[in-house]
């Protein structure tokens, strides 16, 4: 990859606000930079908003409420889908940016952009199709109508670690519900979110339908945002400590809210289950971002009978793998978000193995440039250890056992989250009891990754609230509204 293809890239994305159609700088004329994860180098100064700045933001918002809600959906949805074929287009420069201030590897930046852009097609399509009911109340008095309209200017707020697709994951679905968005992309990863605007913008975005505020102080300028009475929805994704908070900002004026929030999955291996399907599974369900997702295998909960040869086979796959920018080929590991994230996962790692555990491969920071983790497998991790309560967030496979199916169950619901779970058996019936028996709000049956825009993403427990994607998504930007007339014959 040339350093002269990154600085024209870099070079192109927009530095200032997207505020009513316009960019500019923020009105204090405060800055802030932006890295790269694998040097440390700052690629990228751009406009840090300032409270008045976002409630310009939200000004625009509202102003352009008053037309978009009542552009007809199939114009909404060809816009949408004008997104959709210029990302398609655009693909490798959308995946170069998020590598560079994400660090993933480049492949799955480009998994990332097919990903993300099929939340914009996923959305034209819906977006013509939602429907009211209309029918006899059960007196036959008179005739019911419910429909649907849009909630309001909503605020979005995403994290760093999927820099597209969670943005259009809900900017998509809160356009076709006819609803006008701000959007705070995350401080670390801010780029994505001002080139996806320019992509809006080309594809004919009316102006202060989405309007994107990058700032350094997040708290204050979300604050002024979500306690203005004309703001009628909040949607985050983020960490359940920063949701909880943001929640009970929300409660004083009743705002709709989606949370997506933490999560601690269990991957559960069954003595019965197809092993070589099971380690695939593992590695995609572990390493897949640098084992950065929010879905990522926390707790592998392996029966005993085959976690010797399981733990074998990944620590194998894991050797194999090759960390490094995640620009190079053949990468399969780039760095850490940040310092924290390697601290963390390091911490993580001692405390398993003061309890006991056994580190098989990896297990340290690496000394190098920019904020790297081995890719890391630990066996045998006893129960009340860290890392099978905390949320990982970095390349580390922890295995611990199980002996009765009872007691797989138990180890996979003693969290406090409830995003998603994976299982591997080869038994249906036993398939079917975890379907019903674990507390997540998606499973993975037979499979390690399971993301789709066309199914509803979210979790239970304090995973979060609402459903991102598939049929309900374009719901969490509606409200349902029941008009009742008299019996025309009456
Ligand atoms: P985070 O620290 O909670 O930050 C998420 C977003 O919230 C960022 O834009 C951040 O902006 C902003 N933020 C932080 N404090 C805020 C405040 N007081 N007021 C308003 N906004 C605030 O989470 P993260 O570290 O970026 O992301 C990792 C977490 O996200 C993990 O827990 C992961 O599981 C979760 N996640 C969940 C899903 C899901 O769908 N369930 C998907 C992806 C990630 P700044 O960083 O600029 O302050």
């Amino acid at each position: 990859m040339s350093a002269d293809r990154e600085a024209e890239l870099l070079a192109g994305v927009p530095d200032g606000l997207f505020i009513g159609g316009v960019w500019r700088g923020s009105s204090d004329g405060t800055t802030f930079d932006v890295g790269d994860p694998s040097t440390g180098e700052v690629i990228r100064t751009i406009a840090s908003a300032s409270v008045a700045d976002g409630t310009a933001a939200l000004d625009a918002a509202c102003d352009a409420f008053k037309s978009w809600s009542r552009t007809p959906s199939r114009e909404r949805a060809e816009l949408l889908r004008r997104a959709f074929d210029l990302l398609t287009e655009r693909r490798e420069e959308f995946a170069l940016l998020m590598t560079l201030e994400m660090g993933k590897p480049l492949a799955e930046a480009r998994g990332e952009v097919t990903y993300g852009g099929e939340f914009l097609r996923w959305f034209s399509e819906e977006a013509a199709h939602v429907q009211g009911r209309y029918g006899a109340n059960p007196e036959g008095t008179g005739r019911m109508i419910v429909s649907q309209h849009p909630v309001g200017p909503c605020y979005l707020i995403t994290p760093w670690n999927f820099p597209l697709a969670m943005a259009t994951r809900k900017i998509a679905p809160a356009l076709a519900a006819g609803c006008t968005v701000v959007v705070k992309p995350a401080a670390l990863t801010p780029l994505t979110t001002l080139y996806f605007a320019k992509l809006l913008a080309d594809a004919g975005l009316p102006a202060g339908v989405v309007n994107v505020i990058t700032t350094s102080h997040s708290g204050d300028v979300s604050d002024a945002i979500i306690a203005d009475p004309r703001l009628r929805k909040l949607s985050f994704t983020g960490s359940t400590e920063v949701g909880r908070k943001l929640l009970a900002q929300a409660a004083n004026g009743v705002l709709r809210t989606s949370m997506e929030l933490g999560g601690n999955a269990p991957f559960v291996v069954f003595e019965d289950a197809d092993l070589d399907k099971a380690v695939d599974g593992a590695i995609a369900a572990k390493f897949r971002n640098i084992g950065q997702a929010c879905t990522a295998a926390n707790r592998f909960i392996v029966h005993s009978s085959v976690a010797e040869e399981f733990a074998q086979r990944v620590t194998e796959r894991v050797r194999g793998f090759r960390t490094g920018r995640g620009t190079e080929d053949g990468v399969t590991i780039g760095p850490l978000i940040d310092d924290r994230a390697v601290a963390k996962a390091s911490e993580l790692v001692a405390d398993a193995v003061s309890r006991g555990a056994t580190v098989r491969a990896g297990g340290h920071p690496i000394d190098r440039p920019g904020t790297f983790y081995e890719a890391t497998v630990v066996s045998d991790v006893q129960p009340g250890s860290d890392i099978l309560r905390e949320e990982i967030f970095g390349p580390v496979l922890a295995i611990t056992t199980f002996a009765e199916e009872d007691e797989a169950v138990a180890i996979a619901n003693d969290t406090e989250y409830g995003l998603v779970s994976y299982v591997y058996t080869q038994n249906l019936a036993r398939g079917q009891r975890m379907i019903e028996r674990l507390a997540t709000g998606m499973m993975g049956l037979n499979l390690g990754v399971l993301s789709n825009a066309a199914a509803p993403f979210g979790g239970w427990k304090l995973s979060g609230l609402g459903r991102e994607g598939g049929a309900e998504g374009i719901h969490e930007y509606l409200q349902t509204k029941y008009t009742l007339t008299p019996n025309p014959f009456a």
